[in-house]
Parts: structure tokens; C-alpha cells; sequence
């Protein structure tokens, strides 16, 4: 999830999409992607590590199964889409905006995310012939030769843990596998790398949440975490960690991204750093821009407003867009990102992590549909066809048996 300055001037988070609605008006031109390419990208099992369409899961008339365009509602993955861009599965995320570090604001956070992780079941279950939950490496194996979706659960920001560790059984039990601290926030666990230095990496409790994620076997995600807090998850985790969606810092200097030593750190502890594709360039606002956002109001809510309501307001923000049109970064941009990190840490340890449908997609790049152009520049740039297997999928896999291994080993007492 990285919202968009757009996305946060209407007032609602949710509404990311709308903000990206128009900016595809006009079809982007395609790389060609040739028919060895096309296979190989076919033949290799593919994942991204944040897909943030667990949000539009409970919105009213939109379905998982329906193609859906960018232009028409600003969503970038559905079933169609999956099978467009060759997408075998990912970790869809149980995100949850920071709030208030007070008891009630723990209760909120706590039920929103329940209520998000059963949003994500009732997808499933709603579609048992096209996609099936994943615990485990060998699971998005067994249900991609069944030719369906595989569909891991993440976290992000684990605000909603509130101060009661015993909830992160809970989520796991559910079937969350990975998660992150913290957002673009403080909370109680971390600091976040968009926000002012309190508690100069983890907290106490963070620590305490730190050791109970490797106990457990959930992998730490360091994206949106500060430096800091890359810095001690690397040195105290028991196993290597995951970076699930940021980017280089020597392409873009944004407190999101990782410069080369934290890049070499993570890969040296054995992690990945799955490549975002925002934060790519500057993008911010002109003044006129900002004051036209503004001037449209808030932003219809995505579960409680009509579909009407939600369309009518992707229009006025299309035709702010005209007049003011948002700085964009473009495909280029992102495989600047992600070659840079190849080149820093090798294939072993980069993976794909777009941010779609949490404020991702970039000029050329606008939907999973796009996703083969991928490995097409791959091959380009002299990657071997195992290597970009271990790019979509295999490194990911491996950090993930690599937690559950340890998980399954250590047998420590749970965290009172
Ligand atoms: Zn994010």
C-alpha cells in the first residue's frame, strides 16, 4: 500500500483507484513481448508479494471474477487480468491505515483486519474452482498445477496486534504468512521511514513481535519500515527477511527505498527486496493541481457509496487530470529499480512486489495485465530463464520455507 497524494487529498484512502482512473484514457503502447518469452513467462510460476486488492473484495457490484479496466474503475488485478498477465498467485494484504495508539483504536484496527481476512476467505470460497488459500511454498506449486490462483495472506501494518501478541496466533491461524510493522506512521512496534524517529527502530514490543513472527513462521516484511528497523530486523531475526514492495534509493533518493548497503544487508542475510513500482521519480503536485484535487470534495466511500456515486467521482477527478495532468513515472522507471537492485544483489534475492491496487502501476505499466513485458526486459538484459524463475517466485518461496523450517524447529514456548 502506498497512497497516492491524490489519494490522500480526497480524504480516502480506499479510493486510490478513482485517483488513477483517467490517467489511462489514452491505451498505453505496448512493448512487444515475443512467443518465447510469452512461454517462458508462462511456463515459470509467477507471484507478487503485495497485491492490495483485498480492498475492492467487499465493494458492491465488483467481482473478482469480472475484467475490470483501470480506466473504468482504476483496479488493476482480477481473475481475467491474472490470466492475462500470466500471474499464478501472490499475498494479498490485510492492510489497515494507522490510527489512534489508544485501546479503542486498537479494538477498531483489530476488528477491521478480521473483517478484511474474512473478506479474503469469501473471495476464495465464493470462487473454490479459480482460486484456493496458500499456507505453505509447496501449496502455490500444488494449486497452480490444479490451474487455479494461489492466494497467500499478508500483513500490513500490524497496528491492529494492538499490545496483545497472542492476536498475531490469531492471523496465523487464519493464514497470514508475512507481515510488516508498521505503515507510514509510528505504532507501537517500529518507527515507519515516513515519519519522525521515536523509537529509533523497534520497541520493546516490537522486538517481542519480532521473535513471535519467527516463532511462529511468518516472515518479516521491511517495506515502509525505517532504516533503523531494517537494520535490527536483519540483525535479530532468526531467518532472513522480506522486503515486500520498495525500491533503490540510488534511482530515487525517497525515505521508502533502500540504498545499496541495505539492499546488500538483506541479500546477505539470505532475504529479498521485491521490487515496487512506486517511488520511482518525483511525482509531487503542482500548486494548481493540488488546489483543483481539493476543491472537488471528499471522496464517496468505496463500501457505503453507490457505484454511481464512486464513477461520478473518478469523472471529475479524470477531468482535473486533463487540466492538470499528474507527473507520472513510466516503465522505464521501474526496470531502472529493478535492474538496479539485480545488479546490486543478484537474482537470488529480488523478487516483484508492484503495489497493485495500493497506489502502483506507472505509464506502460498500468495493470498485472502488462506483467510478461517483465520478463521479456529479463531476458533482455542476459538473465538466464532459471533466473527468472527465481525473480517471480523462487526466492520468495525459499525465504518462506526458510521461516517455516525454523518455525517448525523451534518449539519455544508461545509469547505470554
Ligand atoms: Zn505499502
Amino acid at each position: 500500500m502506498a497512497r497516492s497524494l491524490t489519494a490522500a487529498l480526497l480524504g480516502s484512502a480506499a479510493l486510490a483507484f478513482a485517483a488513477s482512473a483517467a490517467w489511462a484514457a489514452e491505451p498505453p503502447a505496448k512493448d512487444a513481448v515475443s512467443k518465447a518469452d510469452r512461454a517462458l513467462h508462462e511456463r515459470v510460476l509467477t507471484l507478487d508479494t503485495h497485491l492490495d486488492t483485498p480492498e475492492h473484495f467487499a465493494r458492491r457490484g465488483w467481482s473478482m471474477i469480472d475484467r475490470h479496466s483501470v480506466a473504468e474503475d482504476g483496479t488493476q488485478v482480477d481473475w481475467p487480468r491474472m490470466n492475462a498477465g500470466g500471474l499464478d498467485g501472490g499475498f494479498f494484504v490485510i492492510y489497515t491505515g494507522q490510527g489512534e495508539l489508544s485501546a479503542e483504536g486498537y479494538r477498531k484496527a483489530r476488528d477491521f483486519a478480521l473483517n478484511r481476512a474474512t473478506e479474503i476467505r469469501e473471495m476464495v470460497a465464493a470462487h473454490s474452482d479459480k482460486f484456493e488459500l496458500a499456507y505453505a511454498p509447496a501449496d502455490a506449486e500444488r494449486i497452480n498445477k490444479a490451474s487455479k490462483k494461489f492466494v497467500f495472506q499478508s500483513i500490513e501494518n500490524s497496528w491492529p496486534m494492538g499490545e496483545d501478541l497472542t492476536l498475531m496466533q490469531t492471523f496465523y491461524g487464519a493464514g497470514v504468512r508475512m507481515a510488516g510493522p508498521v505503515h507510514f506512521r509510528n505504532n507501537q512496534f517500529a518507527d515507519s521511514s515516513t515519519d519522525k524517529p521515536i523509537w529509533h527502530g523497534f520497541s520493546p514490543l516490537g522486538l517481542r513481535w519480532l521473535a513471535e513472527a519467527n516463532r511462529l513462521g511468518i516472515i518479516i516484511d521491511v517495506s515502509h519500515a525505517s532504516d533503523d528497523v531494517v537494520d535490527q530486523a536483519v540483525a535479530l531475526s532468526k531467518v532472513p527477511i522480506i522486503a515486500s514492495h520498495s525500491g533503490a534509493k540510488a534511482v530515487y533518493d525517497h525515505p521508502r527505498n533502500l540504498d545499496d548497503g541495505r539492499l546488500k544487508k538483506i541479500a546477505d542475510a539470505g532475504g529479498v527486496i521485491c521490487i515496487n513500482s512506486v517511488y520511482l521519480k518525483n511525482t509531487a503536485a503542482s500548486p494548481e493541481r493540488l488546489a483543483a484535487l481539493k476543491a472537488l470534495g471528499p471522496a464517496p466511500d468505496s463500501e457505503t457509496g453507490t457505484e454511481a456515486e464512486i464513477v461520478a467521482y473518478a469523472k471529475k477527478i479524470a477531468a482535473v487530470n486533463v487540466k492538470y495532468p499528474p507527473v507520472r513515472a513510466t516503465f522505464e522507471d521501474f526496470m531502472a529499480s529493478l535492474l538496479h537492485t539485480l545488479k546490486v544483489v543478484g537474482p537470488q534475492h529480488v523478487g516483484i512486489g508492484a503495489d497493485w491496487d495500493g497506489g502502483g502501476g506507472v505509464v506502460d505499466f498500468e495493470d498485472i495485465a502488462d506483467l510478461p513485458k517483465v520478463t521479456a526486459r529479463l531476458k533482455a538484459a542476459g538473465y538466464t530463464d532459471a533466473d527468472v524463475a527465481a525473480i517471480w517466485s523462487g526466492n520468495v518461496l525459499r525465504v518462506m520455507q526458510q521461516v517455516q523450517d525454523y518455525a517448525a524447529k523451534a518449539k519455544t514456548p508461545p509469547a505470554g
